[in-house]
């Protein structure tokens, strides 16, 4: 047992600050955690589950809408936002409040305050003023919504925590990146009936998935009517009678009630002493971390969005664990950042797991493509005019599976499952081999018999650096 007041103080109650205080605290350290907001992070506050939860209530619409073709009669439906708001953050103060008792079951010490450091052992709690030490410190403290402030008139928009609190729905949005958040609250807020335009920089929206993905999600977004503008950004909000106006470096106007920056998100490491206690950070403020999520302060770790490594919750709580595990379990454990599975709740939905096709072909020199889209059997009868689409990109040399990407009903829960199956290094033969599951939508990722393309690279190219 160290002489300081604790053996590890965590900076951050969300997913990687309360795994790591959890474990640790069940390993036998003596554990505090501070957090100035509501435990639980961004996650459970105002991200995955309350934005999951907008998800459910949006898919509402459409099986309204499919409901007829099976003979359903649906008169007299209604979409009421309040009930929504109100009950979404009900269910996020109950989570909430289930993290504060598993911390405290686990032994660890939650103190409500934000807390700052003041040298490499030394913990100020602003709540109190009280000075606290430390042997480790854990900097769990997420990240923050970037709105570029340059932009005239930004002050009248809204990033995405404003979003799940809106006092009322609008009857316009315009949605202003093409990234996860841009692309998922365009789909909610269209199902709620709120005419919506996403305006993105670049010529595809969901810059870093497969292009097949980009592109069927897209497609089917404009299919629901959602307005996508792609090579444009809103330059400037004006004010336009009782509502706002983006103004696009183009010269388009668009108007609109809520206008959403969904535009990234900053590591949040400034104004709590990491800098002055000489936490080495990288360009975009994240903080720098070897292997072991050690910062270059070498008793100060740092998880989570504040590392900037991948955003992404079972990243974070990962993350968490392996932190306090190397520090008290006696085993110094690295996180596998390998196939990592994601999904965007977009409408329609995108799963993916391992390289795109535009990746395998810079990092091996021979990939098989198998393609499958196909109306599902539910869309024939809703009288819905949608593909799903399923792929696997293939090493045609080892037959592996590199990658998996679906865009559809389910595509994000066949993800994780196909993930087990990359991770395990499968090949096209393994899934071949296995008996398809009728009548699934999902059989058709074992019955694909022939690539649609094959890419080959001549002997004396150059192949791209290893991806394993
Ligand atoms: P956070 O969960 O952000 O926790 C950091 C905590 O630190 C906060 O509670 C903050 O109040 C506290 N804090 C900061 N500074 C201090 C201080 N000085 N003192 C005390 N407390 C402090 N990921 C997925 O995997 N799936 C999804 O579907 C998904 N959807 C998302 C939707 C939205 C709208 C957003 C914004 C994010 C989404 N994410 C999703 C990403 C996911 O929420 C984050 O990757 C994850 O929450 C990061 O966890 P963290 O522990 O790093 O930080
Ligand atoms: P993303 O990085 O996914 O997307 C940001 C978008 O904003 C991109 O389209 C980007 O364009 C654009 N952009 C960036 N800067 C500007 C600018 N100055 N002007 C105009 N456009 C700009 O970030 P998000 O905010 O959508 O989400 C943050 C992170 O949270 C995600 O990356 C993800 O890790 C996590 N998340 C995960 C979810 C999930 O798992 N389902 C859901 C929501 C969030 P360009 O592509 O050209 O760079």
């Amino acid at each position: 047992m160290s002489g300081y007041d604790y053996d590890l103080f965590v900076i951050g109650g969300g997913s990687g600050g309360v795994r790591a205080a959890r474990i640790a605290a069940e390993l036998g350290a003596r554990v505090a955690i501070a957090e100035e907001d509501q435990v639980g992070g961004t996650c459970v506050v105002r991200g995955c589950v309350p934005k999951k939860l907008f998800v459910h209530s949006s898919h509402f619409a459409e099986a309204v809408e499919d409901a007829v073709g099976f003979g359903w009669t649906v008169d007299g439906v209604a979409f009421d936002w309040a009930t929504l708001r109100d009950n979404v953050r009900a269910d996020v103060v109950w989570l909430s409040g289930i993290y504060i008792r598993n911390l405290e079951r686990s032994g660890a010490e939650l103190i409500r305050s934000r807390a700052v450091i003041e040298d490499r052992h030394t913990i100020r709690i602003l709540a109190d003023g009280r000075r606290v030490t430390a042997q480790y410190i854990l900097v769990a403290t997420g990240g923050w919504p970037a709105l570029d402030r340059t932009v005239p008139g930004i002050e009248r928009a809204v990033s995405s925590n404003e979003m799940f609190d809106l006092k009322t729905l609008p009857r316009r949005l315009l949605v202003v990146g093409g990234g996860y958040i841009a692309v998922e609250f365009a789909g909610v807020f269209n199902a709620f009936g709120v005419e919506t335009t996403v305006v993105h920089r670049g010529a595809e929206i969901l810059r870093g998935f497969d292009g097949d993905i980009r592109r069927s999600v897209r497609a089917g977004m404009q299919g629901r009517g959602v307005s996508v503008v792609c090579n444009d950004t809103v330059a400037s909000i004006e004010k336009d009678g009782d509502g706002i106006v983006g103004v696009t470096r183009h010269g388009r106007r668009i108007p609109a009630d809520v206008i959403l920056y969904a535009t990234g998100r900053h590591p949040n490491s400034s104004g709590f002493g990491l800098a002055e206690t000489g936490v080495a950070m990288g360009g975009r403020g994240e903080v720098l971390v070897d292997d072991f999520s050690r910062t270059s302060v070498d008793n100060i770790y740092a998880v989570g969005d504040v590392t900037d490594r991948r955003n992404l919750t079972p990243v974070a709580i990962r993350e968490g664990q392996a932190v306090a595990e190397t520090l008290f379990g006696g085993t110094p454990t690295k996180v596998d950042y390998d196939c990592i599975p994601t999904a965007v709740f977009s409408q329609p939905e995108a799963g993916t797991v391992g390289m795109t096709e535009e990746e395998a072909i810079v990092h091996r020199p021979h990939v098989d493509i198998y393609r499958a889209t196909f109306k599902p059997l539910h869309h024939r009868v809703a009288g819905r005019d949608e593909r799903m689409l399923l792929k696997l990109v293939v090493d045609a040399d080892t037959d592996r599976v590199l990658g998996f990407h679906a865009v559809g009903v389910g595509a994000g829960e066949m993800a994780q499952l196909v993930a087990v199956a990359v991770k395990m290094k499968a090949t096209k033969a393994d899934f071949d081999a296995t008996m398809a599951l009728h009548p699934t939508q999902s059989e058709e990722i074992v019955t694909m018999k022939k690539p649609v393309e094959r890419h080959r690279r001549a002997a004396t190219d150059e192949v791209g650096g290893a991806v394993t």
